[in-house]
C-alpha cells in the first residue's frame, strides 16, 4: 500500500485514518501486507522507533533513504522514503505554488516507490495505491515499466478516496491518469461509487470514470475501532459503553467546563468535527441556528472563509456557539464523546468517518443523504436530510432536539443502534481481499 498519509505518523484526514488500519485488518486475513509512505520532516523516528535499512538508492537521479518500522500496535511493516522533498513539516502545501510543488513531491514518491521495492528485492503481487499522489505510479507500471521483469507479475488497484482533489498541472490530470491505468479502481463507499459516474458528482472526470465503468467497485471505509473506543479511550475524561452509556454525561460536563460554558447536562451539545472546506457544507450553518435550544462546537481548520463565519457566530452568540480553529485529536475525542447530536451536512462525502466515530460514542449522527453518509445514516440509528439547503438541515436538527428532549427512550434507541453497529475493517477488509483475488486471477493486465 503506497499513500501520502498513514494514521498516526501523519495525518490531514481520513486517508490516514484508513491506511494506518486497513493493512492491519488485512494482515489479520493472512495477507502480507505493508505500508510505504513518504518520511517527512514531521515524524519523529524515535517515537516511531524508524531503523535505517537502506542508503542512497538512486531514485530519477536522486538518492534516497529507506526506514523500517512497524504500524504501531501491529506486525505490519511500514517503510518510508527519505529525501530532500519530504524534509517540510507540512505534508501538504496550502499555496498555490506550493500546490505544484507537492505535485512534483508526490510524482517523485511514486517512482520512489518502485526503486525502494527493487532495492528491497520485493515484488508485490497488488501495489494498492491511494488518490493521486500515488496515480503516477500506476501510469509508470504501463508504460516505463511494461517489460520490466521485476514488476511482471505486479498489478495495482486504485482507491480515489476523494475527487475533489485531482493534482492538476497545466498538462496533467494525476487522478484521471490513476483512473485510466490502473488494472481496478475502487472508491470508498457503494453509493459514491454511484455517483461520481454522473455529471453533478463526477468533478469533470465522470467520462473516464464511466469508461471504466466495468471495473469501479464501492467498498466502505472501517473504523479503527480499537482507537475508536469509547470504552477504553485515553484521551477523554469519562470512559462508558453501550452497558453504562449513562456515564458518557459525565464527557458533556467536562467539555462544557473545558469550553468555559455552565455545567448543564439538559442541554443538547451539538458538535462537529471536520476539515473546513466546500465539501462539508458548512455554508449551511447560519445564524439562526442560535434560536435553537441547544449549544454547538465546532471543531476544524481549513478555508478562511468558513474559519471566519464560524468564528463570527461564536463571538456574536457565545452561549450558544464555540468554534475551536485547530487540528487536535484528543478534543475531536472529547467532543465525540461529549456530543448528544453529531453534525455532517457535506455537499458531497466519499464515505465520511465522523459519522462513524459519532455512532460509536453514542452521538446520534445528523447527516446529509450523500455518498457514505447516506450508506451508514438512516432513521434507526440518526437523522437524514436530502436538499443541499440551510432550511432542511434547520428542520431536521429542530426534528432531532424534539425527540431528544420529548422521546428519551427513543433517543436512547437510536443510541443504542449506533453503538451496537460493527463499523470494523473486518468486512471491509474481507471485501478488499475479494478485490485482490479477483485482480490476481485477471490473466492479463488490463489495458
Ligand atoms: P476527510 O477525509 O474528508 O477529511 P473523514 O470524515 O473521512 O473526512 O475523516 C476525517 C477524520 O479527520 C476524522 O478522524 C476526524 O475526526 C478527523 N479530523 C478532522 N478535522 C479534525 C481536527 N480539526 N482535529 C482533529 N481531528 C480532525
Amino acid at each position: 500500500m503506497a499513500a501520502a498519509e498513514v494514521a498516526p505518523l501523519a495525518k490531514v484526514g481520513g486517508l490516514a485514518d484508513v491506511i494506518g488500519a486497513l493493512p492491519k485488518a488485512l494482515k489479520r486475513l493472512n495477507l502480507d501486507a505493508r505500508v510505504i509512505m513518504p518520511c517527512y520532516g514531521l515524524i519523529d523516528k524515535n517515537q516511531y522507533n524508524l531503523k535505517l535499512i537502506k542508503q542512497n538508492i538512486k531514485s530519477g537521479g536522486a538518492p534516497i533513504n529507506i526506514w523500517l518500522t512497524k504500524l504501531p500496535a501491529s506486525a505490519v511493516p511500514l517503510y518510508l522514503i527519505e529525501h530532500d522533498f519530504f524534509k517540510d513539516k507540512k505534508i501538504y502545501s496550502t499555496t498555490l505554488a506550493g500546490g505544484q510543488q507537492d505535485i512534483k513531491k508526490f510524482v517523485f514518491f511514486s517512482q520512489a516507490v518502485l526503486d525502494s521495492l527493487k532495492a528491497l528485492g520485493f515484488a508485490p503481487d497488488i501495489i494498492h495505491l491511494h488518490d493521486w499522489h500515488t496515480a503516477a505510479l500506476a501510469a509508470r507500471l504501463k508504460t516505463d515499466y511494461q517489460d520490466d521483469q521485476f514488476f511482471k507479475q505486479t498489478k495495482t488497484v486504485f482507491t480515489i478516496h476523494n475527487l475533489a482533489n485531482q493534482g492538476l498541472t497545466e498538462t496533467k490530470n494525476y487522478l484521471a491518469e490513476g483512473i485510466l491505468k490502473a488494472d481496478l479502481i475502487n472508491t470508498v463507499s457503494p453509493t459514491y461509487a454511484k455517483e461520481i459516474l454522473t455529471k453533478q458528482y463526477g468533478a469533470g472526470l465522470e467520462k473516464i470514470l464511466n469508461q471504466r465503468k466495468a471495473d469501479l467497485y464501492g467498498i466502505l471505509n472501517g473504523l479503527d475501532t480499537d482507537f475508536f473506543n469509547p470504552a477504553a479511550d485515553n484521551l477523554i475524561s469519562q470512559k462508558y459503553a453501550l452497558k453504562n452509556l449513562d456515564k458518557k454525561i459525565a464527557n458533556k460536563l467536562a467539555l462544557q467546563k473545558l469550553l468555559g460554558w455552565p455545567s448543564d447536562k439538559n442541554t443538547a451539545l451539538i458538535g462537529l468535527v471536520t476539515r473546513f472546506v466546500w465539501q462539508k457544507g458548512l455554508d449551511l450553518i447560519t445564524e439562526k441556528f442560535s434560536q435553537l435550544n441547544c449549544q454547538f462546537v465546532f471543531l476544524g481548520t481549513g478555508e478562511k472563509r468558513y474559519e471566519q463565519a464560524l468564528l463570527n457566530l461564536a463571538e456574536k452568540y457565545p452561549a450558544k456557539f464555540k468554534t475551536l480553529i485547530k487540528f487536535d485529536e484528543q478534543l475531536a475525542h472529547e467532543i465525540y464523546a461529549a456530543s448528544d447530536i453529531f453534525l455532517a451536512p457535506s455537499r458531497f462525502e466519499p464515505c465520511g468517518l465522523t459519522q462513524l466515530i459519532a455512532m460509536r460514542y453514542g452521538a446520534v449522527p445528523l447527516v446529509r443523504a450523500t455518498g457514505g453518509l447516506a450508506d451508514t445514516v438512516n432513521y434507526k440509528t440518526g437523522f437524514v436530510f436530502k436538499k443541499y439547503s440551510d432550511q432542511a438541515l434547520y428542520k431536521t436538527l429542530n426534528k432531532a432536539l424534539t425527540v431528544f428532549y420529548k422521546q428519551p427512550r427513543l433517543w436512547r434507541q437510536l443510541q443504542t443502534n449506533g453503538l451496537k453497529q460493527d463499523f470494523s475493517w473486518k468486512n471491509p477488509a474481507r471485501q478488499y481481499l475479494k478485490l485482490y483475488q479477483k485482480l490476481s486471477k485477471m490473466k492479463n493486465k488490463s489495458l
